[in-house]
């Protein structure tokens, strides 16, 4: 490829940098711009399940996987706030394989990073401008600099720049609710297991834990009405002792578990609706400048790991004067099932905080839900990839 058959990556999140993994596994030359100075050191607990796990494996990331993520098991289970027990947690596809993991971010960007070729990854360059002709893509940044692709993808996250760039129309929408979120190490707490995921439902509130790295760090977001509005922030700090105020009175292990939290990032959660168009020309989105959604089916991360394996086989079995054409049916692939994901997310979290006040049907929501989540697990975006490419045209 020239430098107008190189594909550009804007942000490197878990989107952007396993996109860029499954682009190098195509023979595919790529580079990638971040504004941060460094990868991926804020954040906490990420879940990753089988159907972008998968892909993961498929790039060669497997074993880094392994190595640093917390495997979830079979005990993992929903609670009523009081610690009464509602329902196991679905943690297998359809065909019983279990690969669901408790990862720290940073660890998962971290292995993402690991493998890629010097010269791809470009930290401290703020993308701020935007241009295309039939030919060719150049992204300018805030440092003065500017560089040229035959695709541009905007993987920039929830304050994407790229986004309005391909619809100008898509405004925040808040939903009600503020997480507190944090980390404490394992070894602090009696008989908290390093392979389970465990989530407890009380009004208006609910309150999550899972394991991440190998099950030495016990990850918690406390989800709880927001009193005010905060913009939407990763670093936003938030006070301890208001975060154990939140759950007194609720499953005493809750209590010995934040009796360690000694710092906590408190933030409101937002998400937008589906859009309805992804691409302009040479430029298209991934992950969370396409689709933000709220994070109560755990999927931020899954689904852009899903666009970037999707993207990258259409891009790869593509003549580079054909690019546009693959992104348009990248985008059409991609668009119905992560728009199901995003209304999805919005409906679990009602179900959650028991908005319905009837908390037999809640519950009975909650088991009956094991089967939504067993076919969300075993979909496999290389399948529906291949069938496209295979269809007649
Ligand atoms: P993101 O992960 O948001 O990545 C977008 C990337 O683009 C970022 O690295 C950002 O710095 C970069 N960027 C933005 N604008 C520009 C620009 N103009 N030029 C160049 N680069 C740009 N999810 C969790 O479940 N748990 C967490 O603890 C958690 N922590 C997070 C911490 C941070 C700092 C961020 C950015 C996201 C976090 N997330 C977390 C969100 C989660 O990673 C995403 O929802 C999901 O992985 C989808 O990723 P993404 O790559 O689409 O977007």
């Amino acid at each position: 490829m020239t430098s107008g058959n190189r594909v550009l990556i804007v942000g490197g999140g878990v989107g952007g940098l396993f996109l860029a993994n499954a682009l190098i596994a195509q023979g595919i030359e790529v580079v990638l711009y971040e504004q941060a100075s460094a990868f991926g050191e804020v954040g906490a607990g990420v879940y990753l399940t089988p159907n972008s796990v998968r892909h993961l494996i498929r790039v060669g990331l497997g074993p880094a996987v392994e190595e640093v993520g917390a495997l979830v098991g079979e005990d993992s289970r929903y609670y009523r706030f009081d610690g009464r027990e509602i329902a196991p947690v679905q943690v297998a596809d359809p065909s019983g394989w279990n690969a669901t993991y408790g990862m720290h971010r940073a660890d998962l960007v971290e292995l993402l990073c690991r493998g890629l070729p010097s010269g791809v990854l470009h930290t401290g360059h703020r993308a701020t401008g935007f241009e295309q002709d039939g030919d060719v893509a150049r992204v300018s940044f805030q440092n003065g600099e500017a560089a040229d692709a035959g695709i541009v993808v905007g993987a920039d996250g929830i304050h994407s720049i790229l986004r309005p760039i391909v619809h100008p129309e898509s405004k925040p929408v808040f939903s009600g609710t503020a997480v507190y979120r944090g980390l404490v190490p394992r070894e602090h707490l009696d008989g908290w297991r390093p392979d389970v995921w465990q989530m407890w439902l009380g009004a208006g509130k609910h309150f999550l834990s899972f394991p991440v790295r190998r099950g030495e760090l016990i990850n918690f977001v406390g989800f709880v009405p927001a009193r005010g509005i905060m913009r939407e922030s990763w670093t936003a700090p938030g006070d301890p002792d208001e975060l154990r105020q939140e759950f007194e009175g609720w499953d005493p292990r809750i209590a010995d578990l934040l009796a360690h939290v000694e710092s906590t990032f408190r933030w409101s959660l937002y998400d937008r609706d589906p859009i309805p168009v992804w691409t302009k020309g040479r430029l298209t989105l991934l992950g969370d400048a396409a689709h933000p959604m709220l994070p109560h089916l755990g999927q931020g991360a899954n689904q852009s790991i899903e666009d970037g394996m999707a993207l990258s086989l259409l891009l790869g079995a593509s003549d580079p004067v054909d690019a546009p054409a693959a992104l348009q049916t990248y985008e059409s692939l991609r668009r119905t099932r992560v728009a199901e994901v995003q209304i999805g997310a919005r409906r679990n979290g009602m179900r959650y905080d028991s908005m319905e006040g009837d908390l037999e049907r809640r519950d009975a929501e909650i088991r009956a839900h094991a089967e939504f989540r067993r076919e969300l697990y075993g979909f496999d975006v290389v399948q529906q990839v291949t069938e496209v490419l295979q269809a007649p045209r």
